[in-house]
């Protein structure tokens, strides 16, 4: 089937739709990572807020042996104290009572541990106060935004099915025999599939086209295609309509 003017019109304007439909996948492309990225922030923020609360939990449960530790020293020192009336030696007493001071310095001791765990405490409590409003805060915007982006993906995908419809009409008008070298050409990830001559050049790769070729172009008989990228080559000012000449 030789080519015509007008079939070569459709395949330039079926070329410019497939364009605007790639402009508009790649705003639906764009979203799906935007959406991750949100959640990832979010989980982020929730990590740090439960590692703040298991911080807490950690140093009550230290704090909790820590007292037990004081009250067992208490009763070992109690225990031996209700015992020195029974001992007979002075030796013994002696022992017995060193052993009491012992047992009430270990638990001063720990005592002052516990002080400290109290300190850590507040100060987990702190950042664990923050790491929550941090997380809420984050939680609250990250929900619009997330709303936005779902719309904003929904709105791209309608105009996609719309450009898509608009874009199959065009491409009924083109022979099949050029929509197979068209479709071929974008399939090499080559989305400018047809490309114009501009001052005897290639208008994608830029080389040097020769006269034959370009006058093959003018003769609009058959596809002439780049020797260098393999693009469809056409002559705009040939298919500019004659009213705009
Ligand atoms: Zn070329």
């Amino acid at each position: 089937m030789a080519l015509t003017k007008e079939a070569l019109q459709a395949l330039v304007a079926l070329q410019q739709k497939d364009k605007h439909l790639d402009a508009i996948q790649y705003e639906i492309d764009a979203v799906p990572p935007r959406i991750d990225a949100l959640k990832a922030d979010l989980e982020n923020e929730k990590r740090h807020m439960n590692e703040a609360k298991a911080r807490i939990l950690e140093l009550e449960k230290k704090k909790k042996t820590k007292e037990l530790d004081v009250a067992a020293q208490d009763e070992a020192a109690r225990k031996h104290s209700g015992q020195l009336n029974d001992l007979k030696s002075n030796d013994a007493y002696k022992a017995m009572q060193a052993e009491i001071e012992k047992e009430k310095a270990k638990a001063g001791d720990i005592e002052t541990e516990i002080l400290q765990i109290m300190e850590d405490i507040d100060a987990a409590k702190a950042v664990e106060k923050a790491a929550t409003a941090e997380f809420k805060k984050t939680e609250e915007f990250s929900k619009k935004d997330l709303e936005k982006l779902e719309a904003e993906l929904s709105h791209a995908k309608g105009r996609f099915e719309t450009a898509k419809v608009d874009r199959d009409a065009t491409e009924a008008a083109v022979a099949p025999s050029e929509l197979k070298v068209y479709n071929h050409i974008r399939s090499r990830g080559k989305p400018d599939a047809v490309v114009p001559v501009i001052n005897g050049h290639c208008g994608s790769c830029q080389i040097n086209l020769t006269p034959g070729l370009i006058l093959e172009v003018a003769k609009l008989k058959n596809l002439v295609t780049c020797d260098s990228c393999q693009r469809i080559l056409y002559k705009p000012e040939l298919l500019v309509p004659a009213t705009a000449q």
